[in-house]
């Protein structure tokens, strides 16, 4: 975990002025680390009976992606506005820097699935939290949340108080 805090680079008022964002593209591409980084966010999981692991755009799809296959798992997507093609549920919520709103195609999830959310990074916990919410929303059951990175001076976790955590690195 050493190497990988070293191989996230820091990008100073991106997007915005005043947020430090965190680069994960060098991890991507480092076939060893992302290796590793895929196997430790599935570990927790691995005889939880996982059904689906769901993930945000953009970056929760490379992870999430992942580890549905880790898990032998399916994956869902969850989309900005206007993406997705069928009928889809959607929730808005309070991004870091800004506001947002994700939507999930309404058969995405069954109420006999169990899911495991994975993201890139929680920050203040809106976007994992607006997830969790479009996921439940047909009684599914989330066993857990995965991240590679979490921003811990922003008490994103409380958001998810009802599910077991899991973040590699910590800021
Ligand atoms: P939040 O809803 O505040 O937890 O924000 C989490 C989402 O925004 C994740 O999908 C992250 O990819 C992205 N994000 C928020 N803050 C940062 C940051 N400082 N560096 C990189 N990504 C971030």
């Amino acid at each position: 975990m050493d190497r990988l805090k070293a191989t996230i680079r820091d990008v100073p008022d991106f997007p915005t002025p005043g947020i430090l964002f965190k680069d994960l593209t060098p991890v991507m591409a480092d076939a060893a680390l992302l290796r590793a980084v895929t196997d430790a966010l599935a570990a927790p999981y691995q005889t939880a009976g996982i059904t689906l692991v769901a993930g945000m755009e953009a970056r929760g799809f490379i992870f999430g992606s992942l580890v549905a296959a880790a898990l032998n798992a399916g994956f869902i997507p969850l989309r900005k506005p206007g993406k997705l093609p069928y009928r889809t549920y959607q929730v808005g919520y309070s991004l870091e820097y800004g506001k947002a709103a994700l939507e999930m195609h309404i058969d995405a999830v069954a109420a006999q699935d169990t899911v495991l959310l994975v993201d890139d990074l929680i920050a203040t916990g809106g976007t994992a939290a607006a997830s969790c919410e479009l996921i439940t929303r047909n009684g599914a059951r989330i066993a857990g949340c995965a991240f590679v990175v979490e921003l811990d001076f922003l008490h994103g976790r409380k958001l998810l108080s009802a599910y077991p955590v899991h973040s590699l690195v910590h800021y």
